[in-house]
């Protein structure tokens, strides 16, 4: 039985569990990003990061994983959480939680964390904050977790007073990644207990579905069409300024609510959060939810015909002038420069 949470003492909680994802034996991204954050809170916290990995076969990841910083790594190995499932990594986190009683667990904002979290906050009998852009450590230890509330108008700091452990999902692409190092960390392996009585809902299997694009959140330059770019050809002018950078094509909504893009290209409060190393924006207002996915991009250029258009306000350089002109030029100016 893992419920927890009755008559708790809060000083008995301590330390941080990263919950690390993986998919097909990889560690995603977004345990390294929770894991940059989880080492902040603890340096507040004057305590220790912990980083649980669910698998089988995950030895050499672990490898690499350590030089992440963590202080240490648990790894749940057993052949029934090679892949993903809610009943298996529920129970198996569950009992974990019950029995080393961390003070806060953070989940990635993932399709799987999304599914996994507020199954496992229920089981321990703890709250969850979901999708949070930003963690802190407040009073007497209070782990302040911040996230985008009505519409995403106004940012809400959440608190988890009476219950432990506080639980948060972070929303992936918005923490800073952990530096790797050539540091070590202890590994403890163990061996859970699941029976077939525990699973309920089984994997039959599993079908990769084919990108059209590399994911945004991966992408180092990205190009970001808006309603200014009025329809799927004016897309084509963006993709072709994207292939001369070696960036990728993103969105606003307008575009993707008018189908002229797929919705995996939205960036904003309800779509991918990025922060790439540039970010063209072109044609795009700078509406609020627009600005909660993108805001943090190392240099912002913004390409709008209008000189009040908010996206001004965030961008580092401003081009005020028609898209359709500029970005043709901006192609020009590359190919001129490209060796012969
Ligand atoms: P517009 O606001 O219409 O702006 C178009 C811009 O293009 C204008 O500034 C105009 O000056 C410029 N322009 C027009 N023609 C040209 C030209 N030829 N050359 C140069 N500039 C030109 N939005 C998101 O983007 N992402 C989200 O995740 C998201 N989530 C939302 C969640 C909620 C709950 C809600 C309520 C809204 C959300 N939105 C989101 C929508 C958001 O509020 C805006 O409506 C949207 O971002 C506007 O898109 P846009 O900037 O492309 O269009």
């Amino acid at each position: 039985m893992s419920k927890v949470n009755r008559g708790i003492n809060p000083d008995e909680w301590r330390g941080i569990f990263v919950i690390a994802e993986q998919r097909s034996g990889q560690i995603q991204p977004i345990s390294i990003e929770m894991l940059g954050e989880a080492k902040k809170l603890a340096g507040k916290l004057k305590d220790d990061v912990t980083v649980i990995v669910l698998g089988d076969d995950m030895d050499e990841s672990l490898n690499d994983l350590c030089g992440y910083g963590a202080d240490k790594i648990i790894y749940c190995k057993h052949a029934k959480l090679k892949t993903y499932t809610t009943d298996a990594y529920t129970k198996v986190l569950a009992d974990l939680i019950a029995e080393r009683k961390p003070e806060i667990v953070i989940v990635g904002a993932t399709a799987i964390g999304r599914d996994l979290a507020p199954r496992l906050a229920a089981r321990v009998g703890t709250g969850l904050t979901a999708d949070c852009t930003g963690l802190d450590i407040g009073e007497e230890r209070m782990a302040l977790m911040t996230r985008p509330a009505f519409g995403g108008n106004l940012m809400a700091t959440i608190v988890c007073k009476e219950n432990r452990p506080q639980m948060a999902t972070v929303r992936p692409g918005v923490m800073e990644k952990a530096v790797h190092t050539d540091t070590v960390c202890k590994v403890e392996k163990i061996q859970p207990e699941i029976s077939d009585a525990d699973i309920i809902a089984k994997v039959t299997d599993v079908v990769l579905q084919k990108r059209e694009r590399p994911p945004l959140s991966e992408a180092d330059i990205i190009v970001a069409g808006g309603r200014g770019v009025k329809n799927p050809e004016g897309f084509e002018l963006l993709q072709s300024l994207a292939d001369k950078l070696g960036g990728v094509v993103g969105s606003s909504r307008a575009p993707v609510d008018s189908g002229w893009i797929s919705p995996d290209a939205q960036i904003g409060q309800t779509g991918t959060t990025v922060r790439p190393k540039l970010y063209i924006a072109c044609g795009i207002s700078g509406a609020i939810q627009h600005l909660a996915g993108m805001s943090e991009s190392q240099t912002i250029v913004a390409i709008n015909k209008d000189p009040n258009a908010p996206i001004h306000k965030v961008a580092h350089y401003s081009i005020v002038g028609d898209l359709f002109k500029i970005i043709p030029a901006l192609i020009q100016s590359i190919e001129e420069k490209e060796p012969k």
